[in-house]
């Protein structure tokens, strides 16, 4: 896993985290952050430590940013769980996916011409969103990125079609940084307004 490369856990002081683990800014492993994958590795390595003879273990460290106690996250580490958990709290994939999904379709939803209402509205549901969205390195990344200092990634938000446009290339940004493929733009209204033509 390494979809994050920045701003993962590093205390060279203590064991060190599994791959692809983020931390909160309060030092507790952010789940909203990280992969399911991961977060399996952590609840591993925090049921090894709960399983060692003394609490001089390297592991105790991060054993004890744990925000759960150990047993739903020794449970959710089980065997015996599904490779993708149903009804359990988001990973930054699932909440990635599901958040795309509310922008995409804002974006096509968007009124053609939007009026100065509307474009103050979204102006400040993405400034917002900017700031409270729950990966907080995802958040800070997307931060950055609108406010790069040509402007030439502000909002566009004078009608849908510009409006897409540049959700769609938002989106492409994160794809790159993870290194995945990105999508073509011009086709954003079939993927996510009229639907495909047969
Ligand atoms: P997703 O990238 O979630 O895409 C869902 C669907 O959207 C795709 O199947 C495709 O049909 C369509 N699509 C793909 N690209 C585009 C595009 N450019 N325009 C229109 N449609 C498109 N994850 C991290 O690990 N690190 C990060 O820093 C990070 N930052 C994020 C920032 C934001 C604002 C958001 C919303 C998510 C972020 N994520 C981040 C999550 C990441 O973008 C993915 O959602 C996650 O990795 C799951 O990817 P996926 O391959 O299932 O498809």
């Amino acid at each position: 896993f390494n979809q994050i490369p920045a701003k993962e856990s590093q205390d060279d002081t203590k064991a060190p985290l599994p791959k692809g683990v983020v931390l909160d800014k309060d030092g507790k492993p952010c789940r909203t952050c990280t992969s399911v994958a991961s977060w399996r590795a952590l609840t591993k390595q925090a049921k090894a430590e709960s399983a060692a003879p003394s609490d001089t273990s390297p592991l105790s460290s991060s054993a004890d940013k744990m925000t759960t106690a150990t047993t739903p996250l020794a449970a959710a580490a089980s065997p015996a769980a599904p490779s993708t958990p149903a009804e359990c709290p988001p990973d930054v994939e699932e909440l990635g996916r599901s958040t795309w999904t509310l922008l995409h379709t804002m974006a096509a939803t968007y009124p053609e011409k939007a009026d100065i209402q509307q474009q103050n509205d979204m102006q400040g549901f993405l400034k917002f969103f900017s700031r409270l969205y729950p990966c907080w390195v995802c958040a800070d990344d997307f931060k950055t990125w609108m406010a790069h200092p040509s402007g030439r990634n502000q909002p566009k938000l004078s009608g849908r079609k510009e409006f897409g446009w540049w959700m769609c290339e938002a989106h492409n940004e994160v794809n790159r940084k993870l290194g995945k493929k990105e999508f073509d733009c011009r086709f954003w209204e079939e993927r996510w307004r009229t639907g495909w033509k047969d």
